[in-house]
């Protein structure tokens, strides 16, 4: 193994975020309101052999998990050969993706026999009518026949991503909870975060997550110890539940001190965090495999200067106009 990626300050880097689209069909309120609008000369996505070259550095390094995302990473026809591609990696264990849902319903055993291994659905209110108005699309049963079908496929566990949202979804802590009483689902509530394109949404919806948090231990809820590939959240479980809650609460102080993630862009760029302020191109070091030294040494040079803490709470949003450019 080449050497481990790790930051100055002692953080190891075993998360791989990949985003092989920013295209979507959904019209999340929070991210594309107007819809997907293309912004960049388009260069194309990267080939799924740009892809592997992408991975094979980072498992080489120590990586173990890469999470699939975008935009809405199953609209790409060669979705599922990315996902064999990835399987093939020596070292890589987890393959996970984020999905709106959309195509899960008639897809989901075909990903799980290319070797997909972790699925997280975005599924922000369980009330059709609300997730109509959320996310700009009538699509609530068709997600939720997804998530059928995912277990049916066999995945053991499947996670559900629901923006917080004030005065949209903040009163259906109940209704979310009574789902996941006897299904092993964990329902991950993450903070609304600003981002550069977001209107007075933020002012509007943001709401802390502490308060779910608060509820949570009075309510008998235990937090899981992290896991060294897991992502941000704080985990509970309750021995009545067969499902568990996740929060991810960016505003808090301390949240970047686990950091165990670095991004790779659609159009081939690193971002060491979400809310940088640029992404340094790798693309003309993804043209052969006999580029791969270069390209970790490319890595390890931006590594130095990964910053401790995004500047969130600032109203700092680097970069990013919307999370579906370089992958939420
Ligand atoms: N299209 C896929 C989906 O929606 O699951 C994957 C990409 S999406 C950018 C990844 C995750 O980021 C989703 O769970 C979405 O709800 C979340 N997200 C997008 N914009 C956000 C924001 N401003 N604040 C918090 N979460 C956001
Ligand atoms: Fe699309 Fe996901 Fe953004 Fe919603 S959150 S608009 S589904 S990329």
């Amino acid at each position: 193994m080449a050497t481990q990626f790790e930051d100055s300050y002692h953080r190891k880097f075993y998360y791989l975020r990949l985003s092989i689209t920013d295209v979507c069909n959904f019209r999340c309120t929070y991210c594309l309101p107007d819809g997907y609008k293309p912004t960049h000369k388009n260069s194309g996505f990267l080939s799924v052999d740009e892809l592997r070259r992408v991975v094979s550095a980072f498992a080489h390094c120590g990586t173990s998990k890469v999470r699939i995302t975008g935009g809405e990473p199953t609209l790409r026809k060669d979705f599922t050969d990315i996902l064999s591609m990835i399987a093939e990696q020596d070292g890589i264990e987890k393959i996970a993706m984020t999905t709106n849902g959309y195509r899960l319903e008639k897809n989901a055993q075909a990903w799980r026999d290319a070797g997909l291994t972790n699925i997280n659905v975005s599924v922000d209110s369980l009330d059709p009518r609300m997730f109509h108005q959320i996310t700009g699309e009538n699509k609530f049963d068709l997600v939720m026949r997804g998530i059928d079908a995912a277990f049916d496929a066999g995945f053991e566990q499947v996670k559900v991503n629901a923006v917080l949202l004030k005065d949209l979804n903040s009163g259906e802590l109940p209704a979310f909870l009574n789902w996941i009483k006897d299904k092993p689902i964990q329902l991950r509530f993450i903070e609304l975060m600003q981002t550069g394109e977001m209107d007075s949404l933020f002012e509007r919806h943001h709401v802390s997550g502490v308060s779910i948090r608060n509820h949570l231990i009075a309510n008998g809820w235990l937090m899981k110890v992290r896991g060294k590939s897991d992502g941000p959240a704080e985990v509970f479980c309750h021995p009545d539940y067969k499902g568990e809650i996740g929060l991810i609460m960016p505003y808090k102080k301390d949240f970047c001190d686990s950091c165990n993630r670095l991004r790779v862009s659609a159009l081939g760029k690193l971002h060491m965090c979400l809310f940088g302020d640029y992404g340094v191109d790798l693309r003309d070091l993804l043209q052969d495999d006999a580029q791969e030294d270069a390209l970790v040494a490319r890595i390890q040079g931006q590594l130095a200067d990964k910053k401790q803490s995004h500047f969130l709470d600032q109203g700092h949003t680097g970069m990013t106009p919307h999370l579906a450019s370089i992958g939420g």
